[in-house]
């Protein structure tokens, strides 16, 4: 990718971003669970957005030609996308509701995982340290955390689909609104389709610092998926928690998110190989 088109795609994502944004932060004015965000914890989102993003842009092309190569080498793309123009309306629907679900599938596999395994939860963490869940948040994710999903969502899907062709509206509700939407900091109950589609109330749970929430509600777009795999977590009616995490505030600081993880991985390493130099130099 030349200097040129990294600017013009990083441009025009940013500016997108950036609008959606403003309009989900407007939104959450009207009714909001939290009334006292202070500012700062917006705009470090936004500074964040707006750095990391350049990075992920960064890295497409090399897992593009990585995503390629596994391809070929597999003879994948076993499910072939229909060509624009052979479907009506109800069969694209099906189609793009389909592929959203095992969007859905491999996410909820990988953000399982990410919870169950301490050393994955390290590029997980400054997601959830959150403590002003709010529309930003969505875009708090490590940059590891990106490479994580490339290889645990993008990659499988790129393999399932041979050149899967989604309207752009399906592009823009799905994967760039939706995330938005689900961490707003708005007081949005959506009644009995709480268990089939992911809303802010739904997701806070996710993010709740009380226990009893730990470990639900992993699913980003379709919460039956919960169900299915018994994390599902019904909230009350008036039920907003409190979110982040217990053990760790919520740092406003960019060089420590990224380094974060790094610094943690070594402590355990050394940790390990210190406990275990000690017990064999233990006499016996
Ligand atoms: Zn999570
Ligand atoms: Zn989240």
């Amino acid at each position: 990718m030349s200097l040129e088109s990294w600017w013009l795609s990083y441009s025009e994502l940013l500016k997108q971003v950036l609008l959606t944004l403003f309009a989900f932060v407007c939104l959450e004015r009207f009714i909001p669970i939290q009334r006292s965000h202070s500012i700062n914890a917006l705009i470090f989102n936004v500074s964040y957005k707006i750095l990391n993003l350049g990075l992920v842009l960064c890295l497409i092309p090399s897992f593009a030609l990585i995503a390629q190569k596994i391809k070929v080498m597999l003879h994948a793309g076993y499910i072939r996308w229909p060509a624009p123009g052979s479907l009506d309306l109800f069969q694209t629907i099906l189609w793009c509701l389909a592929y959203a679900f095992i969007w859905d599938l491999l996410q909820y596999a990988g953000h399982r995982m990410q919870h169950s395994i301490p050393f994955l939860f390290e590029i997980h963490k400054f997601h959830h340290a959150e403590r002003a869940l709010n529309a930003s948040s969505t875009g708090r994710k490590h940059i590891l955390e990106h490479i994580f999903e490339e290889f645990t969502i993008v990659l499988p899907l790129i393999l399932i689909f041979s050149d899967p062709v989604l309207p752009v509206i399906v592009q823009s509700l799905f994967f760039n609104g939706w995330g938005y939407f689900n961490h707003m900091n708005a007081r949005i109950d959506l009644g009995p389709l709480t268990s089939i589609v992911s809303g802010p109330q739904f997701h806070r749970i996710h993010h709740s610092i009380d226990s009893k929430h730990y470990n639900k509600n992993f699913a980003a777009f379709f919460p039956f998926i919960d169900q299915i795999f018994g994390t599902y977590y019904k909230p009350s009616a008036e039920e907003y928690p409190d979110t982040g995490l217990e053990d760790r505030d919520d740092v406003h600081n960019l060089l420590f998110v990224y380094v974060e993880p790094l610094k943690n991985w070594s402590s355990a390493i050394i940790k390990l190989l210190s406990n275990s130099w000690r017990t064999h130099s233990e006499p016996t």
